[in-house]
């Protein structure tokens, strides 16, 4: 076996030079993120925490609306209106995931499009499938991605991708603005039979499942490109992702680690969709 020496995807570097670049045009646009958190998950909270550090580095107005667990539908789909209407706020995400009593495809359904900077409606999802040119506020893990892969230079064209996880919010549109970019993309998930055979054939794999260890050195080939999407807490209180970093990085020529890989690179991603729907709303005021 050949020992790659493994560079690492090293996404909070990238996220903190990003959310810089950024500043000058936050400045001048004064965008206002609102995030709805509903009750007190602790992933929710956890990801609404690096939002809010996001938004004091990059100057963004940060505002926060808690509501709590008994919070219904309705109140949730009346507050999701009012942010629509109020045109002091340039952009906002009902955090995720939602008490079980609250239908999330009703709730992304009913955010503005213009002011959806999670890129999780229909519509953004729709001009991301048609091509490149048409990505508008693409979803932010994503997007993260996408610009984690340019930022090192990672060829993208011609390359045989493989995605695990086929989720809504990252599976898909991963695999599909790859595919985009000409890549040949696999896209492997739960009922997916013979996984390895998939991917081992990978030059990127890109990894959203959330089962810690689900990809060994055994299942991928040497000098492959692993962006490692999945967040997993061991029982020690530590994150991990989805693949077995340790064993896995002696192949890899790039891999991404967890915590400081994906995760950052989402926050950032999250901040350019922000200055885009500021500038998109100012241009037309
Ligand atoms: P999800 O639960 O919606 O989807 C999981 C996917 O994994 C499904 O497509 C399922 O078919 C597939 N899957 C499950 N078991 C599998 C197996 N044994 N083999 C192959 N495929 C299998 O998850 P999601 O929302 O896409 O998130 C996936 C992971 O990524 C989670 O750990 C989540 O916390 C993490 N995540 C991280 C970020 C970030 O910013 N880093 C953002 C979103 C999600």
């Amino acid at each position: 076996m050949i020992y790659y020496h493994h560079d690492p995807l090293d996404g909070k570097a990238l996220s903190a030079e990003l959310i810089d670049s950024l500043k000058s045009e936050i400045e001048a646009l004064k965008p206002k993120l609102v995030v709805i958190q509903v009750g007190d998950n602790p992933a929710s909270a956890s990801y609404v925490r690096n939002k809010q550090v996001a938004c004091e580095r990059a100057g963004v107005n940060f505002v926060k609306i808690h509501l709590n667990d008994s919070t219904t539908q309705n109140e949730l789909l009346a507050q999701v209106e009012q942010l629509n209407q109020d045109d002091s706020v340039t952009g906002f995400i009902v955090q995720l995931p939602l008490p079980s009593h609250i239908e999330v495809p009703l709730i992304i359904r009913a955010i503005d499009p213009k002011k959806d900077v999670d890129g999780f409606h229909a519509y953004n999802l729709g001009k991301m499938f048609l091509s490149p040119d048409f990505e508008d506020l693409p979803p932010a893990t994503p997007l993260g991605i996408v610009k984690l892969l340019d930022h090192y230079d990672i060829q993208i064209q011609g390359r045989e991708v493989v995605v695990v996880g086929h989720s809504n919010h990252v599976g898909k549109p991963i695999s599909t603005m790859l595919l985009n970019r000409n890549a040949t993309v696999t896209t492997c998930h739960i009922y997916t039979s013979d996984l390895a055979s998939h991917t081992r054939r990978a030059d990127i794999l890109i990894v959203a499942v959330g089962k810690p260890n689900l990809i060994t050195a055994d299942m991928v080939k040497d000098g492959v490109v692993v962006v490692d999407v999945g967040i997993n807490r061991r029982e020690d209180g530590s994150l991990c992702g989805d693949v077995d970093f340790e064993n896995v990085s002696k192949k890899a020529s790039y891999i991404s680690p967890v915590p400081g890989g994906v995760g950052p690179m989402t926050v950032a991603a999250l901040m350019v969709n922000t200055v885009h729907a500021a500038k998109r709303m100012r241009q037309n005021s």
